[in-house]
């Protein structure tokens, strides 16, 4: 371990390097190329130290990603090894043993007949292959005008640039370009902020109607594929209404719409199972895409699992010379693949059996701050969650303090020992998924305290009144 006094050293050296060569992501154009963010020196099991030598809960597991934990020396050791015995090979003229290996088992895992998986380095280049995958697939079967995209509000598919088109979160398209001429946006699926009057099952009606609506009137000829999270988790942990997303799937099937299910964040244990379309939400969608939690964030790794009848479909094109000319040098990367693999056997000898035992206690120690009086809503579902602060008057959405509630939080809770993930007036809470009760009840304890102690300086500061 590296002493504290060391630490704040290496730290206060890092922060000007960094300033001087390093751009982060998401950064705003006063500061871009101009900042460091706080560095963490280590991780073990749900924990990470700051610089001060300060452990924290890894609330938000790094980004939805260490699933497993920190410090997993499996993961280590199987990294080594693979590196040792064969560290690259190009999926352009050759196969790695590894890559097979895990494609037979995510095929495994996968609902319906989502039998062959693409591998991608990441998020944004699996949505982004599901996605020209659909665009060569119309082509190649003789329907060039069926392109369009369906997204949905709240949404975050990733950012490259046609992944960045589907998203629709505030703030995402404020200062980039996209190619909104690809896709059409359907409202966001949140059940809190549902129209006036409406109860959720009416409100999954509202939705299920806009979508029919918007198929009839731009034409299920134009329209390729709907691309959709199960549970929107960046847009803020939005759990749809329970029945809306099968109905969606039914209204595709009938208009030949590809059904994408982005999985990024919900497959490879965050909801108890490998992959959650099937086991939770009872859907069999054409291509589903992950990433993340697939390596636990050790190695990037990411990719989609396509349906043999679209394979299939090609096959019995009349273009066998069609080229999907489409692939990345680390597909199909020999180290990510066999991270992964370790990671599985790690994730199916026990861990997705205790996030299906805990995530009661999980999701109902986080339900307990609802009764704050700055807590809008508490929801979630299996090892992710969103406290929902609402803060304006009246309830009112995106206000200016809104902006502030999340950091806020997030400042105190980091004084406690929580690392919080802020999303405007949210603290999204997805922790590894090797947590005990016990964490679990010190991340609750913190956050209640964090909150307590943001109302008070908000009422001291006279912006707020409970
Ligand atoms: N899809 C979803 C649902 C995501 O949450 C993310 C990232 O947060 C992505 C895609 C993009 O993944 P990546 O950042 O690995 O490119």
């Amino acid at each position: 371990t590296i002493g504290s006094t060391a630490m704040a050293a290496a730290e206060e050296d890092l922060t000007e390097r960094a300033k001087r060569h390093l751009i982060q992501p998401w950064p705003v154009a006063e500061t871009m190329g101009d900042e460091a963010r706080p560095l963490i020196g280590e991780g073990d099991g749900i924990y990470i130290t700051d610089a001060a030598g300060k452990r924290l809960i890894d609330g938000p597991a790094g980004m939805w990603c260490t699933n497993i934990g920190h410090r997993r020396r499996e993961l280590a050791d199987v990294m080594h090894e693979q590196a040792m015995a064969l560290s690259y090979s190009s999926p352009w003229y050759t196969t790695s043993s590894p890559s097979v290996a895990l494609a037979e088992r995510i095929a495994a895992h996968a609902p319906g007949d989502l039998n062959h998986v693409f591998f991608t380095t990441g998020g944004s280049s699996a949505v982004e292959t599901a996605l020209r995958f659909m665009q060569f697939y119309n082509n190649v079967r003789g329907r060039p005008d069926k392109k369009l995209i369906l997204s949905r509000g709240s949404a975050y598919h990733g950012s490259t640039y046609l992944s960045a088109s589907l998203n629709a979160r505030p703030r995402d398209n404020d200062w980039m370009d996209s190619a909104g001429d690809l896709v059409v946006k359907l409202s966001s699926p949140n059940p809190f902020r549902r129209p006036g009057g409406k109860t959720v099952v009416e409100f999954a009606d509202v939705l299920v109607d806009e979508f029919r609506d918007t198929v009839a009137r731009v034409g299920a000829e134009r329209i390729g594929a709907f691309v959709a999270e199960p549970i929107q988790a960046s847009g803020g942990v939005i759990v749809p209404p329970e029945g809306y997303l099968p109905r969606i799937r039914e209204i595709c099937r009938a208009n030949d719409i590809l059904y994408i299910c982005d999985e990024v964040v919900t497959a490879f244990g965050r909801l108890g199972h490998v992959f959650a379309s099937g086991e939770i939400f009872g859907l069999d969608p054409d291509m589903i895409t992950f990433a993340k939690g697939v390596t636990s964030g050790y190695f990037p790794l990411g990719g989609v699992v396509i349906s043999d009848r679209l394979l299939e479909d090609l096959r019995r094109s009349n273009h066998p010379e069609a080229m999907f000319a489409h692939g990345l040098t680390n597909t199909s990367h020999p180290i990510g693949c066999a991270v992964a693999l370790k990671n599985l056997d790690i994730l199916e000898d026990g861990v997705l059996d205790h996030v299906r035992e805990v995530t009661p206690y999980f999701q109902a120690r986080l339900r307990d701050l609802a009764d704050l009086p700055l807590v809008g809503e508490v929801r979630g579902l299996g090892m992710m969650a969103g406290i929902e602060c609402v803060a304006g008057p009246a309830g009112e959405e995106g206000g200016a303090l809104d902006e502030t509630i999340g950091k806020r939080i997030d400042g105190h809770c980091q004084e406690l020992g929580l690392l919080v993930r802020p999303i405007v007036n949210m603290c999204v809470m997805s922790p590894p998924l090797t947590i005990t009760r016990a964490q679990i009840d010190d991340m609750a304890a913190i956050l209640r305290e964090g909150i307590s102690r943001t109302m008070d300086d908000l009422e001291r500061e006279g912006l707020w009144r409970r």
